[in-house]
């Protein structure tokens, strides 16, 4: 498959720049090519939204549902199709990414639905004969700016929602996840979006988003990735005046205290950890073990992982894929070193495939390392976790905390009452009690402290406040 951009309903390729994509559960499988833009290609989609927001944004808003009822239906139809796609152009395995699809289509829906829902509200003026309320508007044009890792459903619930609202859109999708990116445009098409209303443009992130970022003509900027381009990102909307939203890394802990129920602690601990080989921003980064608890649940843990492998992400046996690039694969070897140097690895699987045909990396836990290292405060975003041991409950909390990143946190308890402190004194976005720390449900706001957001929050009803803006009216006769 190649790349293509979608411009004022327009199909255009670029010439210029190409790309091989390659599978990295099978380097000698090349799955496409990716045809780069330059700066202007991503200003002239810029121009398409902005000729086309005024006739969208006056369209009723139930209309405009209409259409993502039309897309989420012809999703479900390429539903396997779009899952293997991504699953060879990101090595997400088969079973995760049909899940994550199914989870757009869901989105779909839920935006769709608010349609008819999405309004403002009266509200009771003090003088007689005022009529008091607010109604919603569009944005304008945003750009959505999106990572690879689920190269399905965060564009989904950036878009749906944004086109709900009324705006419209340029989206810039990783660079690892274009081809993907590209086909869920080609159902955008198909369910008739009008010209201009989406617009993907596909490029290197310091060319395109540059680009869109310092020239175009936006409204707003959604993004999500790291927090190294999120902080300029952010920099750069703000010397604008464009409205941004951020959405970035994570170093998420779950918390073992030693009343927790092992048996089923521990595959939800591996489930959070290695699931799409440890790569979301809310994968379990950081095992924090209570004291009593630190000697059964290591002997748990070094039982569990070593039956782990990594394979194909086709294979459907496999629990974990190969990690997403060379550049990923790279960047969580060194950590790998570096918890053999540092540290020591008390549990580690192994891969059912040979391990240089992908970018397959062995599932990893690693201890002895104090909280201020680097494993145990850089995101690692692979399948590597790293055990911390804390003294009691308290001394749990304060190593939960210590990180610059507060996306989502989970503690595995029988007490109530601690669950509810957790809930009052753990820094993240996302809680969770007895619970994996990835996922979420999508009717739910969505978001992180501290570095990671800018505190606005994704999904549900709360995305409707990013993308539109709120009037307040007040008519007398
Ligand atoms: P990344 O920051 O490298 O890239 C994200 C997007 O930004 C890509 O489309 C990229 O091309 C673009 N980009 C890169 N440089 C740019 C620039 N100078 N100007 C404009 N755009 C630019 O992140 P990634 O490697 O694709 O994704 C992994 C990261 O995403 C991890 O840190 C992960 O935690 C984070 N993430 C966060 C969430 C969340 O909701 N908090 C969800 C998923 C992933």
């Amino acid at each position: 498959m190649n790349s293509s951009n979608w411009i004022g309903g327009d199909w255009i390729t670029p010439a210029k720049e190409c790309l091989e994509v390659i599978n990295p559960s099978q380097l000698t499988n090349q799955v496409g090519v990716l045809h780069l833009s330059d700066p202007e290609m991503a200003l002239q989609a810029a121009d398409a939204a902005n000729k086309a927001q005024p006739g969208w944004g006056k369209l009723p808003s139930a209309k405009r549902g209409e259409y993502l009822f039309q897309v989420a239906n012809l999703l479900m139809e390429h539903l396997e199709e779009v899952s293997l796609l991504a699953s060879s152009e990101m090595g997400k395995p088969l079973g995760e990414m049909r899940g994550e699809v199914m989870r757009g289509i869901q989105i779909l829906r839920y935006y769709a639905g608010e349609g008819v829902r999405a309004n403002g509200s009266v509200i009771p003026a003090n003088e007689a004969n005022i009529l008091q309320y607010t109604k919603r508007v569009p944005l304008g044009v945003v750009a959505i700016i999106t990572p690879w890792n689920f190269p399905v459903a965060i564009p989904i619930w950036k878009i749906a929602p944004a086109l709900i609202c009324g705006n419209t859109i340029v989206w810039k999708p990783a660079e690892t996840a274009s081809l993907t990116a590209t086909r869920l445009v080609q159902i955008f098409a198909e369910a008739q979006l009008p010209p201009g209303v989406l617009n993907l443009v596909i490029g290197v992130g310091s060319v395109v988003g540059t680009a869109l970022l310092e020239k175009a003509d936006l409204d707003g900027v959604s993004f999500t990735g790291s927090d190294v381009t999120g902080l300029r990102i952010a920099a750069a909307c703000a010397q604008r005046n464009i409205k941004y939203q951020t959405e970035m890394g994570g170093k998420n802990a779950a918390i073992v205290l030693r009343d927790a129920n092992l048996e089923k602690t521990i595959p939800q601990l591996l489930s959070g950890a290695f699931r799409s080989a440890g790569q979301k921003c809310t994968a379990t980064s950081r095992i924090i073990v209570e004291e009593n608890a630190y000697e059964p649940l290591l002997e748990g843990l070094s039982k569990s992982v070593s039956a782990l492998k990594a394979g194909s992400a086709l294979d459907e046996t496999a629990y974990l894929g190969p990690v997403a690039s060379k550049a990923q694969w790279e960047k969580v070897k060194a950590y790998g070193h570096l918890s053999e140097k540092d540290g020591e690895i008390i549990a580690q699987g192994s891969c059912s495939v040979d391990p240089t045909s992908g970018y397959f990396i062995a599932p990893k836990i690693v201890t002895g390392i104090p909280v201020e290292h680097a494993l145990a405060q850089e995101e690692i975003f692979g399948p590597l976790a790293v055990i911390l041991r804390a003294r009691d409950f308290e001394a749990s909390i304060e190593l939960c905390n210590k990180t610059v990143y507060g996306l989502s946190a989970s503690l595995y308890t029988q007490d109530l009452t601690k669950a509810m402190r957790f809930m009052e004194e753990a820094q993240a976005g996302l809680l969770k009690v007895n619970q994996e720390t990835a996922g979420v449900e999508y009717q739910a706001p969505f978001g992180g402290m501290k570095l990671s957001s800018s505190h606005s929050r994704e999904q549900g009803t709360s995305a409707l406040e990013f993308y539109s803006q709120v009037k307040t009216c007040s008519v007398y006769f």
